[in-house]
């Protein structure tokens, strides 16, 4: 008992964030959190629309199952009650509803590190802006509820939602309570960052405007002690992951894009919070020093990492800090910008990063970082989240690599153990894609299966049978 102690001890302090400068030598490993159960979810007793079938079996696939390995052609996979129950060729498998699809590719469901489901892009700033001084968070909800549709039939089945407000808790529970289909979502609540920063959603308007600073309750503070409670608070009303912002944004009002922000101390204290919690830390940062600050601080991935060098990204290797690259979006703004759709501070900004950020994407996965596929739709309409697949590949990413970057490296991120392959005991969260996505990535942008649970949520395929269980 003594012994184990002092060993369980020995763990606290050897990952706990270090007192010495960034750039040290051999700094710890990020603060393990123990891996989370998702919440069930049991859309098969509600009125969401899918077919579900207590057993079946889907017959003659080439299997990809997000672990890395080679295409598996020949395969079937059985699913009972919406676990995998079994992964092999000619499975028996007699009474269960047999659906072939010789001529497809399965994969696990796709799992997108960064959205903003209660997002979308405005036609302009100026759209932007009145949204936000008119709209409840109701109005949000409601809009979530459509792109979280749109994720979950784009091959999504599982999302971390990283920053839109109290709305992600109400979204994340409807949909596992199945009033609403959509991915399993984990969820940030109000993102965490300075009075001004990039997580600070009133910057730039009159103080008068939302009667009062914003605080803590939208997740803005100075200083440890406000950030300490700014946490506490976040995970008070259900957040289970800690997203802050480390560095400016593009598309935030008057600061820099790679301008750092919350201190080294102040992401100490989150990080230590979050971890007592056993939550994660998900750091926006684009910036060089916010990132090694960020890194030495002992978050758990970073978002973006637009600006990057060579000891960055060393440090995030030793430590095992993902990088969330999200390079799709990146393009994305500065076609945004083009096209007058953003204010000229951030039109700026966007072209500014977009050449970096290629550049540290490429030094990150040359080195080996571990990279989660996030693509910060929202800020992009839902439902495109699989053109970050293409754009990672795009940028010298191996498509087997981006495959594993979507599935089962998210999950490792994400800390859900059974998300992201096709082996059995996992839930059965599935896509089937026509054809061969390693030769052509974008058919995974297209997806002809979904299936999140062992529930069908879409099929374009025409093989799958009327279910046992049917509602609409
Ligand atoms: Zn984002």
């Amino acid at each position: 008992m003594v012994r184990s102690r002092a060993v369980l001890l020995a763990l606290v302090v050897a990952c706990a964030p270090r007192a010495d400068a960034p750039g040290a030598n051999a700094p710890a490993p990020v603060c393990p959190v123990p891996e989370r159960a998702a919440a069930p979810q049991t859309p098969a007793d509600r009125p969401v629309p899918g077919r579900t079938f207590e057993r079946f079996v889907l017959r003659d696939v080439v299997l990809i199952d997000g672990t890395g390995r080679a295409p598996i052609p020949g395969t079937d996979v059985l699913v009972e009650h919406g676990r995998i129950a079994a992964v092999g060729p000619d499975l028996p498998a007699r009474g269960a509803v047999a659906i072939d699809l010789s001529g497809y590719t399965l994969l696990p469901g796709f799992i997108d590190a960064h959205t903003h489901l209660l997002f979308d892009p405005p036609k302009s700033y100026e759209a932007g802006v009145e949204r936000q001084v008119r709209e409840t968070e109701a109005d949000a909800v409601l809009r979530g509820v459509r792109n979280a549709r749109a994720t979950l039939l784009a091959g999504f089945t599982t999302v971390r939602n990283v920053g839109g407000g109290f709305g992600d808790r109400a979204l994340r529970d409807a949909i596992a309570d199945g009033l609403v289909p959509g991915p399993r979502m984990l969820v940030a609540n109000h993102s965490i960052g300075t009075t001004g920063g990039h997580c600070d959603d009133t910057n730039a308007l009159r103080p008068e405007v939302f009667g009062r600073m914003p605080d803590l309750r939208e997740g803005i503070g100075d200083g440890p002690d406000e950030l300490r409670k700014a946490v506490r608070y976040q995970i008070k009303h259900g957040a289970d992951v800690i997203k802050i912002c480390a560095t400016g944004g593009v598309l935030s009002q008057g600061d820099g894009v790679g301008a750092p922000q919350l201190t080294l101390d102040e992401m100490r204290v989150i990080v230590e919070e979050a971890v007592r919690a056993e939550r994660k830390v998900a750091a926006h940062a684009h910036g060089n020093q916010g990132i090694r600050e960020a890194v030495a601080a002992g978050v758990h991935s970073i978002e973006h990492g637009s600006i990057l060098d060579a000891e960055t990204v060393a440090a995030m290797k030793r430590r095992g800090t993902y990088l969330v690259p999200t390079t799709y979006v990146g393009r994305y703004v500065v076609e945004r910008a083009d096209a007058g759709a953003l204010s000229a501070d951030s039109a700026a900004k966007a072209r500014a990063i977009a050449p970096k950020m290629r550049r540290s994407f490429k030094l990150a996965y040359e080195a080996g970082v571990s990279i989660a596929l996030g693509s910060d739709a929202g800020v992009f309409p839902h439902g495109d989240n699989g053109k970050e697949f293409s754009t990672m590949v795009a940028l010298g990413m191996k498509p087997m690599d981006a495959i594993v970057a979507g599935t089962s490296a998210a999950a490792r991120l994400l800390g859900l153990p059974d998300v992201g392959r096709v082996v059995p005991g996992m839930r059965a969260d599935l896509v089937a894609v026509e054809g061969d996505p390693i030769e052509r990535i974008e058919r995974l942008e297209h997806p002809a299966l979904v299936i999140k649970d062992g529930v069908v949520y879409l099929d374009r395929t025409g093989k799958v049978p009327p279910a046992d269980q049917e509602s609409s």
